[in-house]
């Protein structure tokens, strides 16, 4: 047989090296595009690193001017290098004292005794027919996931929106923690799984907005809650209810070592009151596949002239469950998508979406199946 490398004039060792780099591209290529979620995290914890090694410095340098100028003419409020004194202090604050009684009529204050503060979170996964059992009877759900308290007049009737797709086994993890503290908000509330079929790549936008038009269908929903099915709050003053402004819950996620990622980030859990969620008109529908959405989202709410609020300190903290990016792609086309936010903003979302659900009402949620395909969203030129 003739040798085709000789015949090529390839030198062994550059055959090698061919091998080599290949093989190197090709697992570079599998991380970047096939298992997004781990080359992003690798790569913002390098990132953290270095914000964190800043911030320390930052710290220190701030605790040795303190103690130089002691005996100097600082009042401790003021510091006299322009240094932003806010980030030093810790902002008291007041929740109702223990004896305090809440009347049926009025609205139910949003800072009540009940809410603690640190959530115990427990990773273990149970059957979700143990608490399909446990908490309708123990904690008066009602089909659906409904419930409304019935010692105070609801603040907000907030529908929790969750986009899904095989990971039946985050759903009693998520709702054995999140309805004690809804309840503990007394806020009104229902939970809407969302779960897309078919074939194509995930699209968590579009599943949001499905869940939005199918929620309002049943009761006047006035707070929407976009609910990431893996983060779990580790908060219980995290409130849940929705304010002038859209709100972005999960501010500190464990998996980003407890930072904001970047400070347009809009990811994991946020709210928007019903009117505010109509203004923007509603999610994009054309990311297929992991990342931008969210990003897009956040565009949308700026265009629309709103503003992201976020809680204070460590009470927007959110462990995620550990799990595998089974099958899931990167979405490469965002970064196109997220130049022309504001062109599509009008064009793409609540305004041009059709859909076909299967619907079932279970005991803690309701199940709106969608086959979800570009065809269902088009999109004029822009
Ligand atoms: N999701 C899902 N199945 C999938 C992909 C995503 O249910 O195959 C839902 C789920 O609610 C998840 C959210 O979409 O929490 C965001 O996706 P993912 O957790 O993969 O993103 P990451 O947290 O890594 O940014
Ligand atoms: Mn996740």
């Amino acid at each position: 047989m003739m040798n085709w490398r000789r015949l090529l004039r390839i030198s062994n060792r550059s055959f090698l090296a061919f091998i080599f780099f290949f093989s190197m591209s090709t697992s570079c290529l599998y991380f970047i595009y096939v298992a997004p979620g781990i080359a992003n995290t690798y790569y913002f914890m390098v990132q953290a690193q270095g914000m964190m090694l800043r911030d320390n410095v930052r710290t220190i340098g701030h605790m040795i001017r303190l103690y130089t100028n002691k005996n100097s003419t600082l009042n401790g409020t003021d510091y006299p290098d322009g240094n932003n004194s806010s980030e030093y202090i810790i902002h008291p604050t007041t929740y109702l004292p223990e004896n305090f009684t809440i009347a049926h009529d009025l609205p139910c204050p949003e800072k009540l005794p009940s809410m603690k503060g640190n959530i115990n979170v427990n990773m273990t996964e149970i059957p979700m027919e143990e608490i399909q059992l446990i908490f309708p009877k123990h904690l008066h759900i009602q089909s659906g996931g409904h419930w409304k308290p019935n010692d105070c007049r609801p603040r907000w009737k907030v529908a929790v929106l969750i986009p899904f797709r095989n990971r039946r086994e985050h759903l009693p993890i998520l709702f054995q923690h999140l309805v004690p503290m809804l309840q503990r908000q007394r806020l009104q509330f229902a939970f809407y799984i969302i779960e897309q079929t078919g074939t194509q790549p995930f699209n968590r936008a579009m599943l949001f907005n499905v869940g939005f038009k199918e929620a309002m269908k049943d009761l006047d929903w006035d707070c929407l809650v976009f609910h990431d099915v893996d983060h779990i709050p580790e908060n219980d003053r995290n409130y849940y209810g929705c304010g002038q402004m859209p709100r972005h819950f999960a501010a500190k996620l464990d998996k980003y070592m407890y930072i904001l990622p970047y400070s347009e980030f809009f990811g994991g859990v946020s709210g928007l009151t019903v009117e505010q969620f109509r203004k923007i008109n509603g999610f994009p529908n054309a990311f297929w596949g992991w990342g931008g959405e969210d990003d897009d989202l956040w565009n949308r709410v700026h265009y629309a002239g709103l503003n992201v609020t976020r809680p204070e300190g460590d009470i927007g903290k959110y462990k995620s469950i550990p799990h595998h990016h089974r099958g899931e792609v990167q979405f490469l086309g965002r970064y196109k998508l997220l130049r022309y936010s504001k062109e599509r903003q009008h064009l793409d979302g609540l305004n041009n979406l059709n859909y076909t659900p299967k619907i079932t009402l279970c005991s803690l949620f309701k199940n709106i199946t969608v086959n979800l395909s570009p065809e269902l969203a088009p999109v004029e030129d822009y």
